[in-house]
């Protein structure tokens, strides 16, 4: 089978990297090659830049409603490809094809839909001094940015973060993972069609150790939007901070769901399944710490591991499927490495803790059982690293007290549920959790006006609406005297 070649997207056009090497990709759901994905080396990345930094006086000067129209046509592109898009995302990655259809895609298309509307409304303050002075403040765009996404959610992050960018007037230099290229790549000509000018946007595909960093460290990047693991946003800052660039990082979680007697049963039970093990439990909001109170563990375990024995798991292409295969053979293994501490750290296996081989095109691929431990101590390794996986543990709690003290006992702060019918409980409970985002008898509602990000080590900064329009601009005031 001929493989496809991934190339770069620069000044608009698909161009062969100067590249440092090749990757294979990998379906992991087939353990079969796809494409091959070049390094792209630091002569790419000066490429892309100076496209970029042509591209960016033409831009940032644009009518507010050039920019949207071309912003929104971009959206109706990803709309209008959605099957192709939605076949090369699971394809990458093993996800099954109705949740790119459905939930993926659509949301990249609304990424960029919300942000054309955005750069038609954002606005800046005055602050007037009565018969003295009046200031203003100037939100400017900054210039040359990189946008760099992983690969659990790939074309939806990737057009979080490039959408406001662009919204903001800046021109952008962006690389997806290497584990999922092809929607990335995809995405250079639907930006093509809708009437992006050449240079806005340009797209570089390669490694982390060599693109990514070849990309951060470039000295004309004026600001970095990284979504992905705590460790890789420690390097990066570890860069940008003597620069004193801006930088927003979106990073990793260990996520608790706080489970109380008075919940609403069925309801809280459906959406634990969902929240645990959506995306093969590779979403940077999933639940991973249950905190369930007593009077309903022993139920609710029950009820629990019942439900998650007949989640159907296999080919990705099967509408049936509801669980593909984790991205990769090494994820797959850091995966089951957890589950074999969890054991050693005195934790039992109610349900999974093994591979899963489906019958067929996929025997190849890397599954894994969704997997339900307990008996497992809330400071342990287990219940205090980011595993990323089908991968959840089980903690009983009598107190509310107790509750928010084994939430907060973790390094992270990313998102927590609380599950109670009793409002005043969740609105004690949503004031305490040390978490950037709290979900109350719900999980994933997103409306793309509110702040996201993560407290400690799942981040810093916020995306969404005003909070991504003002990170890509510079704020200057400018005061006027009269009097
Ligand atoms: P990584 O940190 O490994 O990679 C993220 C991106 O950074 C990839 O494009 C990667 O390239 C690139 N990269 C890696 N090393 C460098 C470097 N030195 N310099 C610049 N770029 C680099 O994360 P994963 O892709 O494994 O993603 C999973 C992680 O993302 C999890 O921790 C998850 O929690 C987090 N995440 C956080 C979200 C949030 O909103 N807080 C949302 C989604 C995921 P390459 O892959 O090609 O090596």
């Amino acid at each position: 089978m001929q493989l496809l070649k991934i190339k770069n997207y620069i000044n608009g056009q698909y161009l062969e990297a100067q590249s440092e090497g090749e990757i294979l990709n990998i379906n992991p759901a087939t353990n079969e090659p796809i494409s091959i994905i070049p390094i792209s080396s630091n002569a790419d990345i000066n490429q892309a830049v100076s496209a970029a930094t042509a591209a960016f006086p033409a831009w940032k000067t644009m009518s507010h409603d050039a920019r949207f129209r071309i912003l929104n046509a971009i959206a109706d592109q990803i709309e209008s490809h959605a099957q192709q898009l939605a076949e090369a995302e699971t394809n990458d990655t093993g996800k099954p094809l109705w949740l790119s259809k459905s939930i993926e895609i659509p949301r990249a298309a609304s990424n960029f839909r919300f942000f054309a509307t955005a750069s038609m409304q954002f606005a800046s303050e005055s602050h007037y001094n009565p018969g003295q002075n009046i200031n203003f403040t100037l939100r400017q765009a900054l210039g040359v940015v990189a946008c760099i996404s992983p690969w659990n959610l790939p074309l939806y992050l990737f057009s979080w973060k490039i959408a406001p960018a662009l919204a903001a007037g800046n021109c952008v230099v962006a690389k997806p993972s290497e584990l999922s290229p092809t929607t990335a790549m995809l995405l250079g000509d639907l930006c093509t069609k809708a009437g992006l000018p050449p240079g806005v946007l340009n797209i570089v595909q390669g490694d982390g150790p060599t693109t990514g960093s070849a990309l951060v460290s470039h000295p004309s990047i004026k600001a970095v939007s990284f979504t992905g693991g705590t460790a890789t946003g420690k390097k990066i800052s570890s860069i940008l901070a003597p620069q004193f660039k801006k930088l927003s990082l979106e990073l990793g979680g260990k996520n608790p769901c706080i489970l109380f007697d008075d919940c609403d049963y069925e309801k809280t039970l459906n959406e634990l399944v969902r929240l645990s093990f959506s995306n093969q439990g590779q979403i940077c909001l999933c639940g991973s710490r249950i905190i369930i109170q007593s009077g309903i563990y022993d139920r609710l375990k029950k009820d629990f591991v019942k439900r998650v024995e007949q989640i159907k798991i296999g080919d990705p292409l099967d509408p049936d499927t509801r669980m593909g295969s984790v991205i990769s053979e090494q994820h797959k293994q850091k995966v089951l490495s957890y589950i074999e501490l969890a054991r050693q750290e005195g934790g039992k296996i109610l349900t999974g803790g093994t591979t899963h081989t489906p019958q067929g095109r996929c025997s190849q691929g890397h599954f894994i059982l969704p997997t339900i431990i307990e008996g497992l101590s809330p400071s342990c390794r287990t219940n205090q690293e980011e595993i990323f996986g089908p991968v959840i543990s089980l903690i009983p709690f009598d107190t509310m007290d107790q509750a928010i003290q084994i939430a907060n006992e973790s390094p992270y702060g990313l998102a927590a549920t609380i599950w109670t019918q009793d409002l005043k409980k969740a609105h004690h409970l949503a004031e305490q959790i040390n978490t950037g985002i709290v979900w109350i008898n719900c999980w994933l509602v997103r409306d793309l006006r509110t702040p996201f990000g993560g407290m400690n080590q799942s981040g810093l900064g916020r995306e969404g609406g005003w909070e991504a329009m003002k990170f890509f601009t510079e704020s200057k005031n400018v005061c006027i005297q009269y009097s």
